[in-house]
């Protein structure tokens, strides 16, 4: 078996999964752009599709409680440690086509490869079409996977979709899932050893590949991040004509902890650790505000992400000491609400290295970036489970419909994991 027949197993499958991703596309359609809805319709058509394209590669099609999707390539020993090949189908609200659905679908090209090959690994391998992993809806990370790991935050399954109102527990009952189960302790990989790597391909988020003229870049971390979804300041509606010495403006106390935010991570920048922060909401009370109106109560939502877990402790320090400052100074109130935390994933360094080698086999010369986004990876490698990612490039960045991908990029993100499970099966394979 040399190189150009496992490159030609990949290439073969550019028609099929040209099709399967224009399926895709056409099952979300939503203009502009794709809405998969976790636990809805658009998500349900398409676990169907690719339920559906599996099938016809003869693979075991199985569902657990979280009602994430299973398509098993059987290996000869059924008991040994499986491999999961595996990213979400969900997507934003006017999202693209790729972003998640990618890498379900260079599981199953990598899958398809060993079939035309003539190959039968020794263990199983899984394709996981993992549920509910963009949390703009729910606002819990991975929930999917986290479900199919029994790790899921208490109280997870009470949280509302934001645009339906509704629990999820009852979206999932809907989606065919068992949110008692869950709840009883239900889960689909009881013991994280039984699984002997967790592989995620994805696109990129950021236009480093762009920028650099690669089509591939090896995953090095994913940032972990503590997040609150519903925060708000309060502070005192006045007349407009009020002295500024007597205001408890909650818009300009907002407008300084933005800037405060900022200058912070300007000097992580400046230091070279790598992290982020964003206030995705941030505005006045619609029902309150107006012209003449000193703002009395200023609404956001924070998510701030570092690769490492005592920079993200020191960075949450730092936020408390920054509300309290703006507190004393203006003389108002920061009502945090609930807090969410999701774990740094540490990719393992043996993939890591297999997967720098298997672009080499094929000489596809590679970059080596920290995920700028969160990825269910990081919920498998939470539990121990050695994790790697490849990225591909991806002009226009991504949630949003003009996420650009090209077929071409993909193969040769796809043909970097199944040259990786060439090697890692070696001596396995038969
Ligand atoms: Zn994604």
């Amino acid at each position: 078996m040399d190189a150009t027949d496992i490159k030609a197993a990949i290439q073969a499958q550019r028609e099929p999964m040209q099709a399967l991703f224009d399926q895709l596309r056409q099952d979300g359609l939503d203009e502009p752009g794709v809405s998969r809805d976790p636990y809805g319709a658009g998500e349900q058509r398409a676990h169907a599709t690719v339920a559906k394209a599996a099938e016809a590669l003869g693979l075991e099609i199985t569902r657990d409680d979280a009602a994430n999707l299973y398509m098993t390539l059987p290996g000869r020993d059924r008991s040994a440690p499986v491999l999961v090949i595996g990213s979400h189908l969900d997507s934003v609200p006017h999202g693209g086509n790729f972003d998640g659905a990618a890498g379900v679908l260079a599981g199953l090209a990598t899958v398809a490869g060993l079939q035309r090959l003539g190959l039968t690994p020794e263990c199983d391998i899984v394709v996981m079409g993992i549920r509910a992993e963009e949390s703009v809806w729910f606002q819990v990370s991975y929930i999917g996977s986290r479900g199919s790991l029994g790790t899921l935050p208490d109280g997870a399954l009470d949280v509302r979709r934001v645009d339906t109102g509704r629990t999820l527990a009852s979206h999932m009952t809907e989606c065919g899932g068992n949110p008692d189960a869950l709840l009883a302790g239900s889960k689909h990989f009881p013991d994280p050893t039984k699984i002997r790597a967790y592989l995620e391909l994805h696109i990129e988020q950021a236009p480093s590949l762009i920028e650099a003229g690669r089509s591939v870049a090896i995953c090095t971390g994913i940032p972990g991040n503590f997040r609150f979804a519903d925060a708000w300041i309060e502070g005192q509606h006045d007349h407009v004509g009020l002295p500024r010495r007597f205001r408890h403006d909650a818009a300009i106390a907002g407008a300084e902890f933005a800037i405060a935010l900022d200058t912070l991570w300007a000097d992580y920048d400046e230091q070279g650790i790598p992290m982020a922060c964003t206030l995705g909401r941030f505005h006045t009370d619609p029902a309150a505000h107006g012209l003449t109106i000193v703002p009395g109560a200023f609404y956001f939502s924070l998510d701030v992400r570092a690769y490492d877990e005592t920079v993200l402790a020191g960075l949450e320090d730092k936020v408390h000491r920054i509300i309290e400052g703006i507190e004393q100074r203006r003389g108002v109130r920061f009502h945090l609400g609930a807090k969410a935390r999701a774990a740094v994933g540490l990719v393992d360094p043996a993939i890591k290295a297999g997967l720098e080698a298997a672009a080499a086999d094929h000489h596809i010369p590679v970059l080596h970036i920290g995920s700028p986004a969160s990825h269910d990876a990081a919920a498998f490698g939470a539990v121990g489970v050695p994790m790697g990612m490849i990225f591909v490039r991806n002009a226009n960045g991504s949630h949003n419909p003009y996420e650009a991908m090209t077929i071409d990029d993909f193969l040769d993100g796809t043909l970097v994991l199944f040259q990786w499970v060439m090697r890692d099966l070696k001596n396995s394979i038969a």
